[in-house]
């Protein structure tokens, strides 16, 4: 959900562009589309829907979280602009979607509205599609109920998908808004990175403790395995983010630590300026 791979494969399907950004389909997208639309095209049938009319309402609410989804990278990928980072894609995959930015956040504040836009646009379509489905009178018709089913489904989606992107494990918004903050009060990247990732790692196994319970619970086995699936993938993401700064020596444009090369750390870490204008921090492991 939300931002989840940063590594999903580049090769996908390219469906073309929006405000100048690549949109593709991973090829484990059309696993889960096909997924999504039969589940929910049978959950309608099963409510007393005729077929036509239940694949309608399958495709209606499949297509409109996957629109959610794009809004929501769309949402990253626009703040991102405002500070002169580029987004090289946008790609849909099986546990949402990424939006490829091409470069890093340089302050606290870059990294905490990008960060936190996408939930924003997921939790304010929430509360559009909520008010749509009040809105529209039910029990009329039964293509009537269809689009009220369709909009409270969607309203119901966006809200998990704000919700769960806020979580705080990389590389869920979540974790990057706690690494902005921490970045912020310990005025260190790398610091706060290290902190974030280890709360990561920690929501990472949460979830797949979560995910056995539930499978142990109610033996729904897909929505236990995908939980599964996205707790091993926070848990491996966040260790790598932690490696990643965690490394004896590391490098990345100049710029980027507040205070820019005059950052010290006791018998930790130092940052040393190079002569062409990199910063590389020096960890002593
Ligand atoms: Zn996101």
């Amino acid at each position: 959900m939300g931002h989840i791979l940063a590594n999903v494969g580049n090769h996908g399907v390219r469906i073309g562009r929006i405000a100048g950004i690549r949109i593709t389909l991973d090829w484990t997208w059309f696993f889960i589309a096909t997924l999504a639309v039969g589940s929910i095209t049978s959950a309608f049938a099963a409510a007393g829907t005729g077929f036509l009319l239940a694949l309608l309402g399958g495709l209606l609410v499949a297509g409109g979280f996957f629109g959610s989804i794009l809004a929501h990278e769309l949402g990253h990928a626009l703040t991102a602009r405002r500070f002169g980072i580029r987004t090289e894609s946008i790609a849909l995959h099986v546990f949402g979607g990424v939006a490829r930015l091409m470069g890093e956040p340089r302050t606290p504040r870059q990294e905490l509205l990008i960060s936190a836009a996408g939930p924003a646009v997921s939790l304010a379509l929430a509360g559009g599609f909520w008010l749509l489905a009040l809105a529209l009178p039910a029990g009329l018709t039964i293509g009537l109920n269809v689009v009220v089913a369709t909009f409270s489904n969607l309203a119901y989606a966006n809200l998990v998908l704000g919700l769960f992107n806020l979580l705080p494990g990389f590389p869920l918004d979540g974790g990057r808004i706690l690494r902005a903050w921490l970045w912020s009060r310990k005025r260190s990247y790398s610091e706060g990175t290290r902190i974030a990732a280890k709360v990561g790692e920690g929501v990472g196994l949460g979830l797949m403790c979560l995910a056995a319970g539930l499978l142990f619970m109610t033996g729904a086995f897909g929505s236990s395995l995908m939980l599964g699936a996205i707790g091993f993938v926070v848990r491996q993401a966040a260790r790598a983010e932690g490696l990643r700064v965690g490394s004896r020596v590391y490098a990345r444009p100049s710029g980027h630590e507040p205070g820019g090369g005059g950052e010290s750390r006791g018998g930790t870490a130092r940052v040393v300026r190079l002569p062409d204008g990199r910063i590389v921090i020096v960890h002593d492991i």
